[in-house]
């Protein structure tokens, strides 16, 4: 990529999330990631080009030494702080702006500072050499969110330990307008290693995507969240798209029937890339800290099942940077009010704590070295503020799941259509949008957490007490959910 020599004409709209406006390349795998701002502010509080880019900088050297080593080389990928021609980017944003979905539209891409983050594109698979000919490669995206319930002696509400966030929060942003709909999804069942409860979960992303699914076919999104879409229709648009890749060219299955076969296929895929490790040991999960009640699952599929998953396969890793959070938003607001206080007194400590950077390795270290018990010290404040920011970043990044067709002549034949050898993948697994979160947004969380209980409390609390006197009856109860449309129990 010449810097000099952008043109807008080459780089086309991709996505976009909160806080970035992302452009791919035609012809290259690579993607471009812009900041973006909110249009009333825009134009006041846009950052200069040195700020902006110390900011992407920062990005950069996060994802780097402080990330990489705790998710794992092999899932995390270096990006690059980029300084592009001003009117490359006013261009760009011109042309991408009619492709952006409205929802978002409240934000504008920087223009102002030309800076930007340059990273190899996920959604490509650039180091397979089969693939190039045949199929495009597709590409499953997953924001898994947070796997487990807090077991921190601060927590004061019960339902923390009984009901996961992600299924509380979804009650608050139903109320509030974000979503039409519940997600059945439950991260907890992702992060379980059950097969079953994983395969059940994917299910639940498929039928309600909102911003936590997302499928991509030779880079192109084909599968989203569409917020008043019908469901059915799209579930069948995307079996065609996946028919080639699942089932043999031959099959003489009817339309509803192979749509099921192939939706099903496509997840099992995804629950085997989610697992692949090359260490043979397990991490075992406390069953207590995996089991959601909101989650849909019939109670036997919870009981009697060992929950472990692979040692340092991909959610082994997220989930182990996820429980640094090991004290809850409530045991960590009064160290944060520590070191607040500390900082009022000392303020030129704040950049000896590398409270806004540079995040470094000794960033890291502080993360590592942190005492295990508080001994009443800054440093111990210090150490559990930023293992809450890692383990935030880590709640909130995303998997994304490339896989192509291998060997195709062995595995789609027609000949084959009696007994169809499964065709075989090849698959590669990253982690991605692993930004800093903001030591400032801190006291927001706590906040937030407290409104999304309270909510939720108020909002189910009847059928919370019925849950909690009968519990036993609830898998029963829930039988007859119909988990007909993919989900075929193994
Ligand atoms: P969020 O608000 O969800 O946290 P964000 O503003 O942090 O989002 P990203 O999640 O980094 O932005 O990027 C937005 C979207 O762009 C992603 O959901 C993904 O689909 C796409 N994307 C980001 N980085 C890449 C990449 N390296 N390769 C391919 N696609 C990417
Ligand atoms: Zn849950
Ligand atoms: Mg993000």
């Amino acid at each position: 990529m010449e810097l000099d020599k952008m043109d807008e004409n080459d780089w086309k709209y991709h996505g976009e999330g909160n806080k970035s406006l992302v452009v791919s390349n035609v012809q290259h795998a690579r993607v471009l990631r812009l900041l973006k701002y909110s249009t009333e502010d825009a134009e006041n509080s846009h950052k200069t080009t040195e700020q902006a880019f110390r900011h992407i900088q920062n990005i950069v050297d996060y994802s780097q030494n402080v990330m990489k080593p705790l998710l794992g080389e092999k899932f995390v990928h270096n990006g690059e702080a980029v300084k592009l021609p001003l009117d490359f980017v006013r261009q760009l944003s011109l042309k991408v702006q009619r492709e952006r979905p409205e929802s978002r539209c409240d934000k504008v891409m920087d223009t102002f500072s030309g800076c930007a983050l340059c990273l190899p594109n996920l959604t490509q698979l650039s180091s397979c050499c089969c693939c190039r000919e045949h199929r495009p490669p597709l590409c499953i995206e997953i924001k898994p969110k947070c796997g487990f319930l807090p077991s921190s002696r601060y927590v004061t509400k019960e339902i923390k330990n009984l009901v996961c966030r992600f299924c509380m929060h979804q009650h608050f942003k139903l109320a509030h307008g974000k979503w039409k709909r519940l997600s059945q999804y439950c991260p907890l069942d992702l992060f379980s290693g059950n097969k079953q409860r994983m395969s059940l979960a994917i299910k639940h992303l498929i039928e309600e995507p909102q911003n936590n699914f997302k499928i991509f076919k030779g880079g192109e999104c084909i599968y989203s969240c569409k917020d008043d879409a019908d469901v059915l229709q799209d579930l069948d648009e995307l079996a065609q798209h996946l028919r080639p890749y699942f089932l043999p060219s031959g099959s003489l299955m009817n339309g509803h029937q192979s749509s099921k076969v192939v939706l099903n296929e496509l997840i099992q895929v995804i629950v085997s890339a989610l697992l692949s490790s090359w260490d043979p040991r397990k991490t075992h999960l406390s069953e207590g800290r995996v089991r959601c009640e909101a989650s849909l699952l019939h109670r036997d599929l919870l009981r009697n099942t060992n929950h472990s998953l692979p040692k340092d396969c991909v959610l082994d890793k997220i989930l182990g940077t996820q429980m640094l959070d090991d004290l809850d938003i409530e045991g960590l607001n009064p160290l944060f009010k520590r070191v607040e206080q500390h900082l009022q007194d000392f303020p030129k400590e704040r950049s000896s704590f590398q409270i806004d950077g540079p995040y470094s390795h000794s960033f890291l270290e502080k993360i590592q070295k942190c005492p295990p018990e508080d001994d009443g010290s800054i440093e111990y404040a210090v150490g559990k503020v930023h293992q809450y920011r890692v383990a935030m970043t880590a709640k909130d990044c995303s998997i994304m799941i490339t896989i192509a067709t291998c060997g195709e002549e062995d595995g789609l034949d027609q000949s084959l259509e009696i007994q169809p050898s499964k065709p075989r993948f090849t698959y590669s697994v990253s982690i991605l949008d692993l930004d800093p979160k903001p030591y400032e947004s801190i006291p927001h969380q706590s906040r937030l957490d407290s409104k999304i209980v309270n909510h939720y409390l108020r909002s189910t609390l009847p059928n919370n007490q019925e849950l909690a006197n009968q519990s036993v009856f609830l898998g029963w109860d829930r039988e007859g959910e119909d988990c007909t449309l993919v989900f075929h129990p193994v």
